[in-house]
């Protein structure tokens, strides 16, 4: 064969592999890769688009599961578990601090709305991790003075207590942190397209399997302790954004006509009794939207629309009764952005 034959099927080979490479490439790389599973006592889905085709399920629920041993009340061994018995040997881990250092900027951006300490009050109204009889009437006085975030303080990595019987619930926190942690776990492995959602919060980046932005319906406010009724209010598009919605139409229980919701007022002692159905909050971490969504539910429309004005990149749809009894809803200026058009 001469020199010159050589090499125009040298570069001609070159060309085809270069050709089978790039075909390979594409191919994985525009194939959406969907996981799905249980985790926090619900559960999660991740739909990733990964460079090189790898199914990252196993790094997520790995990550998904230390959280829950740092952070899940329902877990007697996680950090927080031990620190609510007043453990003496347990120390902080990053997963904790994280959580606790924000839960305690949201309690003061919030006015105490949204409490760390609440968990003695969930546990009386019926609904946390050492559940009292929701037949009885809790008694608030005997509970009231170990409820409130400036009880407690972190040093050198110990939880501070002001009295013992003080106890901590991460649940209105937690999965909106996972979320996050989860999406990073998606982004350190080179993801540019994704969503992870976590029973109902959402993390999501770059586009949708058509190419588009994300669409999120937000549910409509039925009440339905079954869980199972799914009614969407709106439907909104987004991308490089986290969202998070709270809601009394899931858990909930009705005692001599009168209904009692999950999320309960620090402040007062009692389950939230006001007008407001729903608060769905996006902002720019899963964290910060899955606390404020909480904190909004107590709050009420007017209290969480005035403070969700004055923070930056957060806005929040919120759905409630108006007087003659039907549902309404307002959102916050920016969140016109969203709506699908
Ligand atoms: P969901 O668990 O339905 O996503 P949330 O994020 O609103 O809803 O969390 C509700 C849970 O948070 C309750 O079940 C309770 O454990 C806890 N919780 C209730 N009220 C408060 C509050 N004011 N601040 C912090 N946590 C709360
Ligand atoms: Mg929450």
């Amino acid at each position: 064969m001469s020199v010159k034959r050589k090499i125009f099927l040298i570069i001609f080979l070159f060309l085809i592999a270069t050709g089978i490479f790039f075909l390979i490439k594409n191919q994985s790389s525009s194939k959406y890769i969907f996981n799905e599973g249980k985790i926090h006592g619900t559960y999660y889905h991740a739909i990733y688009m990964h460079p090189q085709g790898i199914d990252l399920q196993e790094k997520i629920e790995e990550r998904m599961k230390k959280i829950d041993m740092s952070l899940s009340t329902f877990e007697p061994q996680s950090v927080i578990s031990r620190i609510n018995r007043n453990d003496d040997s347990v120390l902080t881990d990053d997963d904790f601090e994280t959580v606790f250092k924000t839960a305690q900027k949201i309690s003061e951006i919030t006015y105490g709305a949204f409490d760390i300490t609440v968990a003695p009050l969930v546990n009386a109204w019926g609904f946390g991790f050492d559940s009292h009889d929701r037949i009885l009437q809790p008694n608030l006085d005997t509970i009231m003075p170990f409820i409130g975030y400036q009880k407690i303080r972190l040093e050198n990595h110990k939880l501070i207590k002001d009295y013992p019987k003080i106890m901590l619930d991460a649940s209105a926190i937690a999965k909106g942190y996972s979320t996050d942690i989860a999406a990073n776990v998606l982004e350190e492995n080179g993801c540019k397209n994704y969503l992870v959602e976590i029973g109902g919060e959402i993390v999501c980046k770059g586009k949708n399997t058509k190419g588009e932005k994300w669409k999120i319906g937000i549910d409509k406010p039925i009440d339905d302790e079954t869980n199972t009724l799914n009614e969407i209010q709106t439907v909104i598009s987004i991308t490089d954004k986290a969202m998070a919605t709270s809601g009394n139409y899931r858990q909930f229980y009705i005692k001599d006509g009168k209904k009692y919701s999950h999320t309960i007022d620090p402040r007062t002692g009692y389950p939230v009794n006001k007008n407001i159905l729903s608060a769905t909050v996006i902002a720019p971490n899963c964290i910060t939207a899955d606390a404020l969504a909480t904190a909004f539910m107590v709050l009420g429309v007017d209290s969480s629309l005035m403070i969700c004005r004055t923070l930056p990149e957060v806005d929040c749809y919120l759905i409630y009764n108006d007087q003659k009894g039907s549902n309404k809803v307002i959102y916050s200026e920016g969140f016109e952005n969203y709506f699908s058009k």
